[in-house]
This record gives structure tokens, sequence and C-alpha cells, in this order.
């Protein structure tokens, strides 16, 4: 008989905070700059620097921990995780073991079965990132440099329960960690630009059994579908040394993605974490808290709530909307500037995001602001232009900077929205259909669409086929 196993899944991610500046100093928070540029005494970690905690960069900590329901320990402190590295030359790492700043969170995700699951986290603390190795070739010789810009930055660790059963489970968790922290503006959450970093810690035990057994981390996963597939792989390895009678080793592993393979890492070495003597305990007042909570941004499903109840629209249409807190943003500033709610939702959600993603770009990367996109909805509201000529020109605003009604004018799109273009059009499709207009004039009332139609051609598509029929109509009645 064979036993049947399942995984026991539990995830390190770190997240890298936004503040402006590092943890401990006031040197910028920035990636991106020439090596080194980004240090002073105290992130270089030289002897005597005194560290001071960064009061924006305890804020945004607070902030990601409400956004994962977390429980605030409103008195935490540093640990020094003692380790020797050539990225951390001081020895140890400033980082929150004994006294976390937060913990007992949750998220919500959607099972492969349909059902909702909660899934923990058991903490959430802060810890400064290290320097950034660079292994290089000079000639024949290896070298590997460090960069210290990175040292010192702002970091906080979300450490979950091991509720997770499968790579899907886990694939879903950072994705919704990915969508909540951002929306609470305290984080950009990229796997692939490095600012979050997930670790995964997997083990294999009978189904059904409450036993934890001995786990395997694994790093190096730059991607959503990494942590998947190096998940899968690492379930599907230790399945096999079981199988095989061989005992699994405590031990972190390096996700491989051009292989699709784990490989063993060698191990830093590391040691105790002892209370830091030198940055003085974290205490949140009441008072901060309540603050902290305040300045919160809305979270996306009260939000989609609101957009139903202030715009009148319906929840697929705020749904639309609120995909991500720049589309809602977006979305709130194009129906400020006073065009219709469902107008609006019906081009941000139907063709500029799919129009922006085809060229893959965000809303903020393209040219069309708000007031931009209000401008050529303003264009169609008013029926200056036809929906038609709308969406040639919603593509040309992403190429050309002018103004929309300025771009529809020199493109012709609002030609035939002109009026004394319109009424030449008009005489002339009267003049040259004498047999439809007496058909309409005989009570036969499909005649009038004909002459729209002919109307639409000869404006070479650019009118709008409703205010053709109505103007025909108006002519037709009063002569
Ligand atoms: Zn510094
Ligand atoms: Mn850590």
């Amino acid at each position: 008989m064979t036993t049947k196993y399942e995984a026991v899944v539990g995830l390190e991610i770190h997240v890298q905070l936004n503040a402006a500046t590092k943890m401990f100093c006031d040197c910028p928070n920035r990636f991106g700059d020439e090596p080194n540029q980004n240090t002073c005494p105290i992130c270089l970690w030289f002897p005597g620097a005194s560290a001071q905690l960064s009061r924006e960069v305890v804020e945004k900590a607070v902030g990601v921990a409400m956004t994962l329901n977390c429980t605030i320990n409103q008195r935490s402190r540093f640990d020094q995780k003692v380790y020797y590295y050539p990225d951390l030359p001081k020895g140890f790492q400033l980082s929150q073991f004994h006294r976390p700043l937060a913990g007992n969170g949750w998220v919500e995700i959607t099972g492969e079965d349909g059902a909702l699951r909660r899934l923990r986290i058991r903490t959430l603390h802060l810890e400064e990132d290290v320097a950034k190795l660079v292994h290089e070739t000079e000639g024949k010789t290896r070298v590997s440099l460090v960069d210290f810009n990175r040292a010192g930055c702002p970091l906080v660790e979300i450490v979950t329960e091991p509720d997770m059963r499968s790579p899907y489970e886990a694939m879903e968790f950072v994705n919704a960690i990915r969508t909540l922290v951002p929306g609470a503006g305290g984080a950009e959450c990229s796997l692939e630009r490095g600012t979050m970093r997930v670790d995964a810690n997997i083990s294999l035990r009978p189904a059904g059994s409450q036993e934890l057994n001995v786990k395997v981390e694994v790093k190096n996963m730059n991607s959503v579908r990494g942590i998947g597939d190096a998940i899968a792989y690492e379930i599907k390895r230790q399945q096999e040394l079981i199988q095989k009678g061989e005992a699994i080793i405590l031990h972190t592993r390096l996700w491989d993605p051009k292989s699709g393979r784990t490989l063993p890492m060698r191990e830093k070495f590391s040691g105790p974490c002892v209370p830091d003597p030198s940055v003085p305990e974290v205490v949140i007042s009441d008072q901060w808290l309540a603050e902290i909570k305040n300045g919160l941004p809305e979270i996306p499903a009260r939000k989609q709530l609101r957009f139903v109840e202030e715009y009148g629209l319906t929840e697929t249409e705020a749904a639309g909307l609120t995909v991500s807190p720049e589309s809602a943003d977006y979305s709130e500033a194009v129906i400020r500037a006073g065009i219709p709610a469902r107008l609006a939702a019906q081009w941000i959600a139907g063709r500029l995001l799919p129009a922006a993603a085809r060229r893959g770009l965000t809303l903020a990367e393209t040219k069309i602001t708000p007031e931009r996109l209000a401008g050529l909805l303003a264009l169609v509201e008013n029926g200056k232009i036809n929906p038609n000529a709308g969406r040639q020109l919603l593509e040309l605003l992403f190429e050309d900077g002018r103004t929309p009604a300025e771009i529809a004018r020199e493109q012709g799109l609002d030609q035939a929205a002109d009026s004394g273009e319109l009424e030449k059009i008009l005489a002339r499709v009267l003049a040259e259909n004498p047999r439809a207009v007496e058909d309409f004039r005989k009570g036969r009332s499909q005649s009038l669409g004909f002459l729209t139609g002919q109307a639409v051609r000869l404006s070479g598509g650019k009118a709008d086929p409703r205010l053709i029929r109505q103007k025909l109509e108006e002519k037709l009645r009063s002569e």
C-alpha cells in the first residue's frame, strides 16, 4: 500500500517599502543609481555610527500590516541577526525576531475548488536590507564587487503559517499580497524588479496528518509562475526521496528557472538572534496608530462598493474600474472632469486599459492623462465626433501629445460633425435620392435608414449615424 502525501508550504516574503529614505539614515531609498552613491557612515555600517529609525518607514510598515489584517504590537524592538558575509560587514542584520512589529494576520484566497480559504500570517516585522554582491569576470579573474546602495533599505518580512497545500495556493497568496500591499500605498511588490522576494518552505507529510516534517527552503523565484513551478518541483523531488527511503535534510535550494530545477545552495554562516542594544524600542501610541489607520487608502472591495453607490455604476462596471488603485484614481479624475460615469467606465475598462495593455504600458506611462481622456469623451458626449472616430482618436492620443480637439480637427475626425459640412452632405443626399424622399413622405419610414446610410457613406464614416438620422427626419418633416 502506498501512502498518500500532502504538501505543507509556508512563505517568507520580503517586501521593499517605498519610503523616501533608508531605514536608519537619510540616504535615498532608490534603485538604479551608480553603485555606492547612496551611502553614509550609518548604512556602510562604520563602527560607532548611530542608527535613527525613520518615522515614515514605521508608518508604511504599519499600513502594510493593517492591510493584511495583522494585530499591531505597539511596542516592538530590533534584534541582531548574526552572520558574517561580505554583503554585511558589520556582522549582523537589524531585524525583529523576538518582538516583531505585527502578527496574527490573514489574507483570503479562492482555492482551486472555488471556496474561499483564509491563509494566516504569523508575523510581520521590520528588517534592514543588506548590500548587493555583483559577481563579474575581469580577464580570467573572477571578482565579487559590493554595492551598498541597497544596504539599510527598509523591508518588511511577512512570515506565513504553513497553511498552503499546493503550488496554486502559494501563487494565489503571493497574488493577494501583490494586489493588497500596493493598494495600501506602502510598497510596489514587483517580483520582476526585486521589490518583493519570496522564499518558500516546503515539506511533505502523510495526507491528513498534523505533523510538520523537515522542510526545505527554496529561494530565487522572480515571477509568480516561477514560485508555482519551484514548489511543484520541490514537492516531486521530496516525494521521490521518500519513495527511495532517503531522509529529507534541512537546507536551502536555489530555483533555476532555465533548467526548471532547484539546486542546493551553499549556506551563509548564520548564528544567533540577540536583542540589539542600540536602536530604541519602537513605541506606537494609540493616537499615532489611529492616524496611520485614517491615512490608509481604501481597500479595493470598499472602493468598488463606493463606485456603485456614488456613481450609479453596476458591480461589473465598478470592478472594471477598480482593478488597480491606479485605474480607480484615474477613473475618478475623469468622472470629476464632468464625464458621465457610465461613459467613462465603458471607455476606460473597455478601450483604454486594453489599448494600454497591448502596448505594455501602465496608465501613467501613456500620454493619456485623465484630462485628455475627458477631453475626448466630451467630444463624444457632445456629438462633436462619433464613437467610431472616438476610437480612432484614442489610438492617436497614445502617440500625439496635443489636445484631443486639436488632433480631431487636424485628422478630420470631427469634419462631419462640423455643421456646415454636415448640412452640405444632407442636402446632397436629399437631392440625389428623390425616390427615397418620396417614399418617406408616403409613410415608408424605412427609407430614412437608407438615406442615413447614404449620408454616413458621404461623410467617409465620420458622421454620427444617430445625429444624421435625427437631422434628416427633421428636414423631411418640415418640408
Ligand atoms: Zn546611509
Ligand atoms: Mn529576512
